[in-house]
C-alpha cells in the first residue's frame, strides 16, 4: 500500500486524508472483484462525489474521466461503485466516518496538520475492510464510450460533438455560445 500510497500522492499534488479513503476503497474493490487496473474500459468506476479520492481511484483503477470508464454521480456521497465488465460484477463501497472515541485522548492536543497526519496513518494502517461497508450490485449495462459526431458552431465556428450541441434560434450552436444567450435572454425553458 505504501509505494502505492507515494505515487497516488505525487498525481493528486498533495497528502490529505480523502486521497488515502479513495486508494483504500480502489484497493478493497479490486481485491473483492478479483481483478486488476483497467488497460482499457474493463471496468468502470461511479463516483458519488468529485472529492479528492476519486484522483486515487483514477491512479490505481485506470478509470479516467478521458477513457470514459470513470462517471460521475455527484450526490455528494462518501461512496463509490466499481463495476467489473468481464465478471459481469459490482461492488458499491461506502466509507464510514471513523468512531469519534477512536485516538481521541490526544487529538485535543494536536494542530490542524498534526491531526490529518495522524487520520492518513491510520488510514494507512488499518485493515482494508475497517470503515468500509460493501454493498453488491446489478451492474447496468454501461456502454464504453461512444464517439460522436462532430459539428461546426454556427456562432464562433468552432467543432464541438453533436449530444453537446444545442439549436438556437434555427441555428446550430455550442454550449458555450448558447450560455451567452440564456444570459442575454434569460433562461430557456427545459
Ligand atoms: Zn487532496
Ligand atoms: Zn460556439
Amino acid at each position: 500500500m505504501r509505494s502505492r500510497w507515494e505515487d497516488a500522492v505525487s498525481f493528486h499534488g498533495h497528502a490529505c486524508p480523502g486521497l488515502a479513503q479513495g486508494l483504500r476503497a480502489s484497493l478493497l474493490a479490486l481485491r473483492v472483484l478479483g481483478v486488476e487496473r483497467a488497460e482499457d474500459e474493463e471496468l468502470v468506476v461511479v463516483a458519488e462525489n468529485d472529492a479528492c479520492g476519486v484522483d486515487a481511484i483514477q491512479w490505481v483503477t485506470g478509470c479516467t474521466v478521458g477513457k470514459g470508464n470513470l462517471i460521475f454521480r455527484n450526490y455528494g456521497k462518501p461512496a463509490y461503485t466499481f463495476y467489473s465488465r468481464s465478471k459481469g460484477r459490482g461492488v458499491r463501497i461506502i466509507m464510514e466516518p471513523r468512531p469519534s472515541n477512536e485516538g481521541e485522548k490526544d487529538q485535543d492536543q494536536l494542530t490542524e496538520s498534526e491531526r490529518r497526519k495522524e487520520a492518513i496513518e491510520h488510514l494507512l494502517s488499518a485493515p482494508l475492510q475497517e470503515g468500509m461497508r460493501i454493498q453488491e450490485v446489478d451492474a447496468p449495462p454501461i456502454e464504453p464510450a461512444r464517439i460522436f459526431a462532430s459539428v461546426t458552431c454556427q456562432a464562433c465556428g468552432e467543432r464541438v460533438m453533436e449530444p453537446r450541441a444545442r439549436l438556437q434560434e434555427g441555428q446550430v450552436v455550442c454550449l458555450a455560445c448558447f450560455d451567452d444567450y440564456e444570459a442575454r435572454w434569460g433562461k430557456t425553458p427545459s
